[in-house]
């Protein structure tokens, strides 16, 4: 269904042959130029030229990357979901619109025809011409808006429908979004615990290696205890076995 609707707005945007570039593109990986004109049998400027003006509108995101050697630069194309879901709501608001004047028209304007000439008037008009047809003479007929009425209704219903599957869309893509945007947080937070700690590890076997020759100059019991107790906790054994004879020694004398 979502691809379904993203090529209804690539089509609004671009015109028949752009339906295909919502099948072709995702949202995760970007996606070389080149092989988006292959797939989509085109010339790689018929499908730039696609691709700009579906971009002029936001509804999808390009890198670049520059070839060193001949000096220019491929782009690399990702669909922007949200947005594009969001431009097909507003489209749909603007038809739901339309039609709701139009059948509140039909509902309570009257409407006359030239039956031979499928020509069609509204009263003013109609009373202008004096509910003559213009064409072949004939008298207009009032027209019986039943039948419009029914297609119209139709069609809002139809549109109505498609908003509401639309707006469903629009919530689970932004639920995504929201997700990616909590792992990739979590993601960040769990690198800062990692760096800081690996500080705190720096530090303490750096006071560490200050300690080593405090006990052998300060003879006071309380001072030498304390590095050791931080020590055992922060650092491997051997580190610490390698100053337990030091201690011991500093004990004795
Ligand atoms: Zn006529």
């Amino acid at each position: 269904m979502l691809k379904k609707f993203l090529g209804e707005v690539m089509i609004v945007v671009a015109g028949k042959q752009a339906e295909n570039i919502a099948v072709l593109l995702n949202d995760k990986k970007y996606i070389n130029e080149f092989i988006i004109a292959k797939k989509m049998e085109l010339t790689i400027n018929q499908t730039r030229n696609i691709l700009y003006k579906i971009s002029d509108h936001g509804l999808i995101s390009f890198i670049r990357k520059k070839d060193k050697k001949k000096g220019w630069y491929t782009y690399f194309w990702k669909i922007e979901t949200l947005k594009s879901l969001e431009f097909l709501r507003n489209i749909l608001f603007k038809k739901i619109d339309q039609l709701t004047h139009q059948i509140k028209s039909r509902e309570t304007k009257r409407f006359y025809v030239c039956e031979r000439c499928n020509i069609e008037f509204n009263e003013e008009n109609a009373l202008l011409h004096n509910f003559t047809c213009n064409e072949c003479g004939g008298i207009f007929t009032m027209k019986d808006n039943t039948k419009i009425l029914r297609e119209l209704n139709r069609n809002l219903d139809k549109l109505k429908r498609e908003l509401k599957l639309v707006d469903e869309e629009i919530e689970s893509e932004r639920k995504k979004i929201e997700k990616q945007k909590l792992i990739k947080l979590k993601k960040e937070e769990k690198i800062k615990a990692i760096e800081k700690a690996k500080k705190k590890l720096a530090n303490k076997t750096s006071k560490k290696k200050v300690s080593k020759q405090k006990p052998k100059k300060i003879l006071k019991k309380k001072e030498i205890k304390k590095p050791k107790k931080k020590l055992a906790n922060k650092t491997s054994k051997k580190k610490v076995s390698k100053q337990k004879p030091k201690l011991k020694k500093v004990k004795k004398t």
